[in-house]
């Protein structure tokens, strides 16, 4: 592992940059001696005064922490969560945009440019570890987590992360690759095991890590919380210690995912640190399986070197971590996380070239949607973390767009006053034992006809359910005018009206938030109503429904009609996509009606759409003039979507996964979440190799928007393509690019190669190249 400390300290030699609160270890000295000398010999110094108790504790984490032994001069070594900023103690941090955002940029330039600043954050926190970043491949766009991880194409990824690692590493901070390996599924994260092919696993899974590890020289790695091939992969010896160590060469420290560890086997799976905890690596358990010969001691020393000639080589025995000349919101960090979103945006439609809207011509645009006045910068779980500040789309462009021009429609329902519906004829409520809802067709364990659709927790006790049942309800229901109406639920449920489920809410568990389903209904006819609803296991069961006219929805429509443009923002946020989840491919009913809605009433709404991935557009996207991909955009979102809808800045990211038409279009489709693979906790690797546009191209199957595609308002010619080869067997690709637009911009080359046929199925072309013409932001040109 290489990590530059000195750069970052810009003083030449370890230990010379100690900060105010130095001790003796911290300037260089201490147990393990001169900062001078090399780090193995420095380990062995400190190994050999360590006792068999402090070896076995060293090896168990403090919650976030390496404990420090101060008899040892042995520092604390801090953790925290990235990958998209900071998320330690302190309050708030630099909030960047996500790493798939920053693979959409294609810009290695970027990708340094954000380590920098971001490794210089953890610094500026006293962090020695950043928990990220995440490296998975982006199987299936279902995964919560894809966000966390860069691309479907495992090229694309190792060039970015290899130059993220080295740029976090230089300022002094050492990397932990997430999650090794085959982390692509949120449910049921921690029981499933992978199943998969050696040619894959080594094709597609492993190249990114071995870059990073042998480019980037990654200090850490953390297992995954899934199994692969029936072991968990934190005591999983044939991955840890056979692919990891073995054949990708990885000398330095493997910890644990927090509580990811199943069982004593983790000591001899090639585990270093366990995390958060010692909960099986502990002295207790350690010791018995020393003196029963299941544990050797020279397992547990190997361990300890590897934790502690890592922190060493790092310089962490030999400066103080916290560096106080790094302003903690930091302008520097603050204006990469705004460089990223401007190169990593993916302008993927642009109907009658209707953008840039021209801010001095542009009388009004409608604003509204999912999160437009209220930043959104990441998706859910350990990676969220608070921003200084941050700027909403809405603040963005009403920045560029100053004065009256700006049309803000708030949140289109407004307060939830629940009104009983007009039920025609009884209300039938079906209920059914246990926690889980039975689903269309099976038989509930008793029916009711009730008054109205509530629970409380005498439906419970009358029912002598306890605490786990579920219960559907259905009804006639008629209005008194017709209308959009707002439906709305009190807690994680489903709603359908006349066959078409308005709410979609049963995998939000733990959402307190009601829950609004819009639907358009008319005084002269009688609507079908179903509801259905289960107890989550959670607290007191509950239910409240009630509708209200959508009032503020209508005016919604009004202002929408009467606008320039509208902006409307929509998609995934933290709640629905995240850390132990899958989420949806389609967006939210509610969101789903205002996609299909907003454009019926003005044709020029351009959508603004938040996502770890791909994300399923059927139903709106050919009413909507424009299509912009913001995944999560960290802090400086707002400013980035305004620069790019005012011209400001030329679009130019580029897909780094493959958009379909349907989700049944998608390789991973028969086999991601697959009920009969499920039921054995297994995820079957049934794709293979044909992840991704592999897949798409090796069948023919026409994707939505193909793997690299990005628009811009300028237009590129490429000529006189010429290939030279090597003696070393590479290949030059030399040719011009002419900007032949009127706006200046930023274009990215992608080289794909069609490899020689072989003896196995290959994909009919694959990633080998890729370059951006200019990282720097674009000054528009007329
Ligand atoms: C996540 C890791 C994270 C760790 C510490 C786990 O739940 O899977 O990615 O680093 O928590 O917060």
């Amino acid at each position: 592992m290489q990590v530059n400390d000195q750069g970052a300290d810009g003083v030449a030699g370890a230990g010379s940059a100690p900060g105010p609160t130095a001790t003796p270890n911290q300037a260089g000295s201490g147990l393990a001696g001169p900062a001078t000398d090399i780090p193995a010999i420095r380990t062995d110094r400190v190994l050999v005064a360590m006792t068999l108790a402090e070896n076995i504790s060293y090896i168990g984490g403090q919650r976030n922490r390496i404990m420090a032994i101060p008899s040892l001069t042995l520092p604390e070594i801090r953790m925290a969560d990235g990958p998209l900023g900071v998320r330690s103690q302190e309050k708030h941090s630099t909030a960047y945009p996500a790493d798939v955002c920053v693979a959409a940029t294609w810009s290695l330039d970027c990708a340094k440019a954000m380590g920098e600043t971001y490794g210089k954050d953890f610094r500026a926190q006293g962090c020695h570890i950043d928990l990220g970043p995440g490296l998975n491949i982006i199987l299936d766009p279902r995964y919560g987590r894809n966000f966390e991880y860069y691309s479907e194409d495992q090229f694309l990824t190792s060039r970015v992360i290899t130059t993220a690692v080295q740029a976090i590493q230089a300022q002094g901070v050492l990397t932990t690759l997430k999650h090794f390996a085959c982390n692509n599924q949120g449910t049921e994260r921690g029981s499933y095991s992978v199943e998969i092919d050696d040619r894959s696993l080594h094709e597609i899974y492993l190249p990114g890590f071995q870059a990073a590890i042998a480019e980037g020289r990654t200090g850490c790695i953390m297992t995954a919380f899934n199994w692969f091939n029936d072991v968990s992969c934190a005591e999983n010896s044939h991955l840890n210690n056979d692919f990891l160590r073995g054949e990708l060469g990885f000398t330095d420290i493997l910890m644990s995912d927090w509580t990811a560890e199943r069982s004593f086997a983790v000591a001899n799976g090639g585990l270093d640190l366990e995390m958060p905890t010692g909960k099986y690596m502990n002295l207790d358990d350690m010791q018995q399986a020393i003196s029963a010969g299941k544990v050797t001691l020279a397992t547990v020393d190997e361990k300890v070197r590897r934790i502690l000639r890592t922190i060493i080589s790092a310089g962490f025995l030999d400066r103080e971590q916290k560096r106080t000349d790094i302003p903690k919101d930091n302008p520097d960090s603050a204006k990469t996380a705004l460089e990223m979103p401007r190169q990593g945006f993916v302008l993927l439609k642009n109907h009658g070239n209707l953008l840039p809207l021209d801010p001095t011509t542009t009388r009004t645009i409608a604003v509204l949607g999912h999160h437009a006045d209220h930043p959104l910068c990441g998706g859910g779980g350990s990676s969220i973390m608070t921003p200084f500040h941050a700027t909403s789309i809405f603040a963005g462009l009403k920045a560029v767009y100053p004065g009256d021009k700006l049309l803000p429609v708030s949140q289109p329902i407004a307060a939830v006053e629940l009104g009983d519906l007009g039920y025609v004829g009884p209300v039938q409520m079906e209920l059914y034992k246990g926690n889980r809802y039975g689903g269309l067709g099976t038989k509930p364990d008793a029916v009711q006809e009730v008054a109205k659709i509530y629970v409380d927790a005498q439906t419970a006790l009358a029912g002598n359910y306890g605490k786990d049942f579920a219960c559907r309800w259905t009804a006639k229901i008629r209005v008194p005018s017709d209308g959009y109406y707002a439906l709305v639920t009190s807690h994680c449920d489903g709603v359908l009206v006349d066959g078409k489920r308005i709410i979609d809410a049963w995998r939000y568990l733990g959402r307190e938030e009601p829950e609004i389903g819009l639907a358009r209904l008319l005084a002269g006819s009688i609507h079908d109503l179903t509801v259905e609803w289960f107890t989550a296991g959670r607290g007191d069961p509950v239910l409240r429904f009630g509708w209200q006219r959508a009032e503020a929805f209508e005016r919604a429509l009004e202002v929408a009609a009467k606008a320039d443009a509208v902006v409307l923002s929509a998609g995934f946020d933290y709640y629905t996509e995240g850390e132990g989840m899958d989420r949806t491919f389609g967006i939210d009913p509610f969101q789903q009606t205002l996609l299909e809605e907003i454009p019926r009433v003005n044709p020029k709404t351009i959508v603004a759409l938040y996502g770890g991935a791909d994300i399923d557009c059927q139903g709106w996207l050919d009413q909507v003039a424009g299509l912009l991909h913001l995944w999560y955009p960290g802090q400086e979102g707002g400013t980035a979507v305004a620069e790019i809808i005012s011209g400001r800045v030329n679009p130019s990211g580029k897909l780094p996964v493959t958009m379909p038409k349907r989700i049944e279009d998608h390789p991973s489709h028969p086999s991601f979440l697959n009920p009969a693979d499920m039921a054995k906790h297994r995820a079957v690797y049934g794709e293979g190799i044909f992840v991704g546009y592999r897949g798409y191209d090796a069948k023919g199957t026409e994707p939505l928007y193909p793997f690299g595609y990005g628009l811009s308002y300028t237009t590129f010619a490429y000529a006189g393509l010429k290939l030279t080869e090597g003696s070393d067997g590479s290949v030059e690709a030399c040719f011009s690019l002419t900007n032949t637009g009127k706006w200046a911009g930023a274009e990215v080359v992608e080289l794909f190669v069609d490899l020689p046929a072989g003896g196995v199925p290959r994909p009919p072309q694959e990633l080998k190249g890729f370059a951006r013409s200019s990282c720097c932001r674009e000054r528009p040109r007329k």
